[in-house]
Order: C-alpha cells, then structure tokens, then sequence
C-alpha cells in the first residue's frame, strides 16, 4: 500500500547528517519525515562502522571553530540520551617539519589555543612506544582529540529524533523529485509533499540532485578500511592510552595515512588512506584496487613495528569529494526551499551535529551560526551545470 504525507520538512538520506538535521527539524517543532533508501541500519553509505575520529587539529580555521562548539554538541546529546559516544585519546599529527602541511596542522593549532603537547625525536618513543618517527618529521598531540562511536551514535541521534515525534521511513527509496513552492518526493513505497526539503544523500547526491537540475562536482571513491594485527595483544590498545594519529605526507604517499587505537576489534588496530579509486557506489566492491593497501603495507612495517604488515580485515566505506576538499552546505541555487549537504569528503562525520544545525538553519530561512562562504556551490561556478 503506498503512502502519503504532508510535511513540514522531508529530509533525504539517514546517514550522520541527515539524521543530525532531522533531529534539529524536530527540535524546531517541525513535522519532520526522514527517508533512507536502505533498511537501518546499514553499511552502503559512509556513516557506517564503529569508529571515526574526533579532532580540532585541522589546516583551517573555520574548521576548528565549529569544533569547538562541535564538541558541546556531541556531549549534550552524550547527556540527553545517556550514551557514551567520545572517547577521548588524543591525536598524533606528523609530517616533515619544514612542510605547509604539517605547520598549517601545528599553527593553526596554536592559534586556536587548542592543548596540545609537541614531542621530540628524543622523547618520542617515551610518549608513544612502537611507533618510529619519520627523519625530519615533526610532531604535536591534539590533547581534546579521540573517539567516536559511530553506529552508536547515529543510533543514538535517530532514536532522539523519534522521541521528538520525528518520523523515519526506511527502505524507502526516493525515486522522483518535483521542486516547487511544495516540493513533491515521490518513493518506491509513496508520494510526500513538504514546504522544504534537505538532500544529505551521501554519494548518491548527485542522483538526486539530477531531479532538481542541478550537477555538483563530486568524486566517489572507495576506502579500504584496513585493520591490522598486533604482535603483542594490547601493545596498541586504547586502554593503555594509545591515540589515534594522522600522517600529513609521508616517503609512502602524499595523501593522509590515519590510524585509530585497538578497540573495536581486540588487537586489530584501524589504519587506513584518506583516498581510494573512483567507484559506483550500487557497485562499490566491483572496485578492487588495492593500491591504497600497498601504501598502507609499506608505512605500517616502515613505522608501526608491533603490527603485522598486512592487513587481517578489510571492510568497505565510500568518500564523496569535492575538488578542494571542503563541504557543500548550500541552498539549491533554483530553489531555496531545497538545501544541500553534500561532498563530506571523508572527514564530516565529527561535524555532524554542527552540520544538522546549519541545514536546519538554512532550511528554515535563518542566519547561519558560522560563514558558509567555504561551504557554497557558487565555488565551483565553473563546474556546476544547471540545467533548468
Ligand atoms: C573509511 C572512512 C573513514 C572516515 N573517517 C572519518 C573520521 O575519522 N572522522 C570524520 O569526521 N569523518 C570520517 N569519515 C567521513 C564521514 O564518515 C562522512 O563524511 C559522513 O559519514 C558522511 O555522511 P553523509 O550523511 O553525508 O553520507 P551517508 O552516510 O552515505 O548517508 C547518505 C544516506 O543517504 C541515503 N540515500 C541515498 N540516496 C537515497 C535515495 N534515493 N533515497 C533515500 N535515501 C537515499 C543513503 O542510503 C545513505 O544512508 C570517514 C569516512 C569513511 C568512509
């Protein structure tokens, strides 16, 4: 039987952000439906797994602002819901000292007065045993920096957003979009119509952005998700206060090679590459370049000695990517009932409760807590088609 609804708001896509800004809808008082195309929970998307990290070490200002209310937001919903979603571990940076990169990471850091404990060549390996550091490589901990458990937590929002009257409609796949002062959704299992819409559909946003003639510049890849063996069980586990760490460039690669402790999986620890190859994501694991994992290898027997250099488990997650790295959070350029979160570009999951508050904002006409100028798809001018 098909159903039908009016809404104040439909919001398409029940990954991290579009659970976090149907759950913002709801604490507006509105009449909020959330659509997702697969049984919950899932592992399609890109919100899926156990773990993600949480840090304010990042090469741009903006960035570590909204971490800084980030982090009240994430304990709130901590607080409302009586879970555990943060760990804190702290987080390794390195990179070659005299490099943009690692100093973008090391100043910007500074700037911010974020805590932070800067180690030496001399007493590294005091601070974090089985690990080498690089020739000529520079290091800093972000001390506010750890864990978040992300099943758990988009768990946790989804099940807040119900509380609040929210409504969520799974294994509903949205097939057509009619923009207008109403919008109309139509899916495989009925027909919506809202004052608003949001689009947080993952990798899939450019499918349903085609409705709404509207094409961003958006790259899908495929991540690898390795883990890899310990030698000696617990050696690396976060019990015994090992962080989670970032490469900003390595002899390995150019890309970031990001590690998080043993936990999920006793003595697997998660290390993975911040790029993959390109991907159809209803075809994700037709892609089977290994070539991230033979960077991987090499890094973990360069400079992770407790750890066999291959990996025991693969699992699978997908990165949208814009071309400079930075969100999509915008208002359809024709239509300014429908907004965008899109081209999370595999570091978007922290910000996810900041993330819900700006679609929100944007979607109910109000002035956004932080500048979206980094975040509008005027950027990409050049590249964006609109048909209509
Ligand atoms: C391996 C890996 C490691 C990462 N590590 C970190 C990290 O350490 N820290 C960090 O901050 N971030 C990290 N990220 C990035 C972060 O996880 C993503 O930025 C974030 O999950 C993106 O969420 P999303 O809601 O945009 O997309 P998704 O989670 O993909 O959600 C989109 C949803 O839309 C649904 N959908 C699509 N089309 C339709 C349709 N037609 N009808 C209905 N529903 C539809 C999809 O099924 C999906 O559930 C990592 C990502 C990966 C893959």
């Amino acid at each position: 039987m098909s159903s039908t609804g009016e809404y104040d708001c439909v919001v398409i896509g029940a990954g991290v952000q579009g659970s976090f800004t149907a759950y913002r809808l709801a604490e507006n008082n509105q009449r909020t439906l959330l659509l997702e195309q697969f049984v919950l929970p899932h592992t399609r998307g890109s919100s899926h797994g156990q773990t993600r990290i949480i840090r304010k070490a990042y090469e741009q200002d903006f960035y570590t602002h909204m971490m800084e209310e980030c982090y009240e937001l994430w304990a709130q919903l901590e607080r409302e819901a009586g879970v555990r979603l943060y760990r804190q571990t702290g987080l390794l940076v390195m990179g070659p000292e005299n490099s943009q990169n690692y100093q973008l990471f090391k100043t910007t850091l500074e700037r911010n007065k974020v805590p932070t404990v800067v180690l030496t060549r001399d007493n590294f390996s005091q601070h974090i045993p089985n690990f080498n550091l690089a020739e000529g490589d520079g290091a800093v901990v972000d001390i506010t920096a750890g864990v978040l458990y992300a099943d758990r937590a988009l768990k946790t929002v989804q099940g807040q957003f119900q509380k609040l009257g929210g409504i969520i409609k799974d294994k509903e796949k949205v097939m057509d979009i009619k923009p207008g002062p109403v919008v109309t959704v139509s899916t495989s299992a009925g027909v919506y119509r809202t004052k608003r819409l949001v689009i947080t559909a993952g990798p899939w946003a450019n499918r349903l952005l085609s409705h709404t003639g509207l094409q961003l510049p958006l790259e899908v890849v495929k991540i690898n998700v390795c883990y890899w063996k310990e030698k000696v069980p617990g050696s690396y586990d976060v019990k015994r206060r090992f962080p989670c760490f970032l490469l900003t460039e390595g002899e390995e690669a150019d890309e970031h090679i990001y590690g998080l402790p043993s936990n999920e999986y006793p003595g697997l620890v998660k290390i993975c590459y911040h790029m993959g190859s390109e991907t159809d994501p209803d075809q994700r694991d037709k892609q089977t370049d290994r070539s991230d994992i033979d960077i991987l290898q090499r890094y973990v027997a360069r400079c992770l000695p407790g750890l066999i250099p291959e990996p025991a488990v693969v699992e699978s997650c997908i990165y949208t990517l814009t071309p400079d790295r930075h969100f999509v959070l915008d208002r359809h350029p024709n239509h300014s009932n429908i907004v965008i979160g899109a081209g999370f570009s595999g570091h978007g999951f922290k910000f996810g409760p900041i993330i819900g508050k700006l679609l929100c904002e944007l979607s109910l006409g109000e002035v956004p807590s932080y500048d979206l100028s980094p975040f509008r798809i005027t950027r990409f001018q050049a590249k964006t088609k609109s048909a209509l």
